[in-house]
């Protein structure tokens, strides 16, 4: 694995004209306090482990993959993941059968949503087969998992059927624009969009609804895109969610200047197609909602629905209730966190089933992480300070 320095200089100029050190921090990791391996009697699996601020954990998020065959400057810029970037050795990865022992812990916990993600999660080996574990855990209130994948849309057409033979119960495809000159130049890999318009209407046929789809918004690259894509997928039964660009990782050379905020998103669609606001549909949901509007400004559910996701705008880290299981095994309590759990080091060596779920809700327990919420209370471009772990690795 290798650390190294870069300079932004190099780079477009669509990136902020400072020097930014890029440091691999995949390494980074906290080894698994003793203390919790102890007290598997207190930590034991109770229904429900509540962190320092009250917040249960219920959904975790699992990244089979560092690897993506697409190159998004928001996320993995071509100019650092090119081809000598190192990528995680397949030892260092969890095999399916690490995943599904530590899902299975969690569950135990009150997990009741696991999605797959990555990197691109399609691309990593036999996917479904570790789909087809994961769909055969149950809650503790003995139902299915909801059980979901994020996914760029590239392999979907040939893989959808699959999927859903394998247990997957639905897919969120990210897309940032219909225009293919646009879209071309967002994946930087000139894929076109038509394949992944094609993916997303083999994932509706075989079932793998309700699917969402992701738009990230980033000014002066894709915000004309905002209105025809919110035309498009009005009345399709799919939800298209616009997230704000956000400053994760060391590589996109984040500025504030570049995210379009949620409310202005709002207001341009307002500006030709009337929109009303939704309850949120469950505790922890990350998307703001908002209804198509009928002309008597009612919400017309035909029209269907769109979100707005405000992780830099609208921090909403109070009723987060995500946990993140990197590629290699790391457990991580904020997408911004700079530090993981070494949960692959207690799979591979004695721990027990006992020990892993003490260790976990131990882990839980102990958390504060609300980086959103503190960002929102400083300068916007000044961020937290520390160094952050990248997208690609941990997952969305
Ligand atoms: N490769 C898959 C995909 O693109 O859907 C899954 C992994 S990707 C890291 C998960 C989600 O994170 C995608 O919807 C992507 O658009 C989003 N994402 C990546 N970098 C982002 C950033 N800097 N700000 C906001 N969203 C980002
Ligand atoms: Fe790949 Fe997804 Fe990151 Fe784009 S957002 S580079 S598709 S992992
Ligand atoms: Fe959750 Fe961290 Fe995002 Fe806040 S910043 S919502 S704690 S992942």
């Amino acid at each position: 694995m290798r650390a190294f320095l870069w300079t932004i200089a190099t780079m477009t100029e669509r990136f902020s004209p400072k020097f930014i050190p890029v440091v691999d921090l995949r390494a980074g990791s906290l080894s698994v306090p003793a203390s919790s391996l102890v007290a598997a009697n207190s930590m034991s699996a109770n229904g429900q482990v509540s962190d320092k601020l009250g917040r249960n954990l219920r959904d975790l998020r699992i990244s089979v993959t560092d690897r993506c065959n697409f190159r998004c400057n928001y996320c993995m810029p071509k100019e650092i993941f090119d081809k000598d970037y190192a990528y995680l050795p397949h030892t260092s990865l969890l095999s399916f059968e690490e995943i599904v022992r530590i899902a299975r812990q969690f569950v135990k916990h009150g997990v009741q949503k696991i999605r797959l993600t990555g990197g691109e999660p399609l691309l990593r080996k036999n996917i479904e087969g570790l789909i087809e574990q994961l769909a055969a855990l149950r809650t503790l209130d003995g139902n299915p998992l909801d059980l979901t994948l994020t996914t760029n849309g590239a392999l979907l057409a040939r893989k959808a059927k699959a999927l859903k033979a394998a247990g997957l119960q639905r897919v969120t495809v990210s897309l940032d624009g219909l225009d293919d000159a646009v879209f071309r130049s967002m994946n930087d890999v000139d894929f076109p969009v038509a394949n992944v318009l094609d993916g997303i209407h083999a994932a509706q046929a075989a079932g793998l609804g309700p699917i969402k789809i992701n738009m990230v918004v980033k000014r002066g690259t894709n915000d004309q895109e905002i209105l025809p894509m919110a035309r498009h997928f009005k009345g399709s039964g799919m939800v298209l969610r616009f997230i704000e660009y956000m400053d994760v990782g060391a590589t996109n050379g984040w500025r504030m200047h570049d995210v379009i905020p949620s409310a202005e998103v709002i207001q341009h669609i307002q500006s030709e197609l009337p929109l009303v606001a939704l309850e949120a549909a469950s505790p922890g949901e990350t998307a703001q909602r908002w209804g198509f509007a009928n002309a008597t400004g009612a919400h017309d559910r035909a029209a269907g629905e769109i979100g707005v996701i405000s992780s830099v705008t609208q921090a909403f880290c109070s009723d987060c209730n995500r946990a993140r299981l990197s590629t290699e095994g790391q457990l991580y309590l904020c997408l911004f966190a700079n530090q993981g759990y070494d949960l692959r080091s207690l799979v591979r060596g004695s721990a027990t089933d006992e020990d892993l779920v003490s260790a976990i809700g131990h882990i839980w327990s102990g958390r504060t992480d609300r980086y959103s919420e503190l960002r929102s209370a400083m300068a916007a471009d000044a961020g937290t300070g520390g160094r952050r772990v990248e997208m690609s690795y941990i997952g969305g």
